[in-house]
């Protein structure tokens, strides 16, 4: 049933691009959903001059409103070549250093300037929570963790810490929402790389190791 004007504005077009993309816009991975105005099915080439790919599936990406009126008309043929997340593993053009994402080349340049993927009044300010909330819940599995070395080794002590791990772990899985930024930021935080390698002493790790291989296959590290 179609849901706008557009007639690549139907849900039978955005579902399978959020499907593809795990309900994640393809630029600046926010969680957006078929259901909500907020997603729009952005034209990596656009409609003009474009006009014979507008309905086009390499053509197509799930992007959030803001994402999609930054790019605009932007036309990466004619205006300078950005990613197409579709097909591009951003590792190569971007990387995070801190709170920001930065270019090694001018694709990735482009791709920052053209789809405002530093804005401050968005973007900036999620990424400080979502850093603040996962050394939040870092300190406090550090905290169980020294307990649990000096001395409490109960199993309930032990199934709390791999759950903690388990659960910070997987809010950087490649699947969720700003899974690059928080991947990024987990994999080189010191007390992550701490509780890893205590947790490997303590024959704990196993389990948790796919949880890692997902984040890293999402890390935009220098
Ligand atoms: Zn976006």
């Amino acid at each position: 049933m179609s849901t706008g004007k557009s007639v690549w504005n139907r849900n039978s077009i955005k579902k399978p691009l959020l499907a593809y993309s795990n309900n994640k816009c393809a630029y600046c991975e926010q969680n957006i959903s078929s259901t909500s105005n907020y997603m729009e099915v952005e034209h990596f080439l656009p409609k003009k001059p474009h006009s014979n790919l507008v309905l086009s599936w390499t053509n197509l990406l799930p992007a959030c409103k803001r994402c999609n009126t930054s790019k605009g008309r932007y036309d990466p043929i004619a205006d300078g070549m950005i990613i197409n997340p579709a097909d591009t593993y951003p590792q190569k053009h971007l990387y995070f250093s801190n709170l920001t994402l930065r270019y090694r080349d001018d694709i990735g340049e482009r791709t920052i300037r053209t789809c405002n993927l530093n804005s401050t009044d968005r973007l900036f300010l999620v990424r400080s929570e979502l850093h603040a909330a996962m050394h939040h819940s870092l300190e406090r599995t550090r905290s169980d963790m020294k307990t649990y070395l000096a001395g409490d080794t109960s199993f309930e002590k032990e199934q709390q810490i791999v759950r903690s791990m388990d659960s910070i772990l997987k809010s950087a899985g490649h699947e969720r929402p700003y899974a690059a930024f928080l991947a990024t930021s987990l994999l080189s935080d010191p007390t992550y790389l701490w509780l890893r390698g205590e947790l490997e002493k303590c024959g704990l790790w196993n389990n948790l190791d796919h949880l890692e291989q997902s984040a890293k296959s999402v890390e935009l590290a220098l």
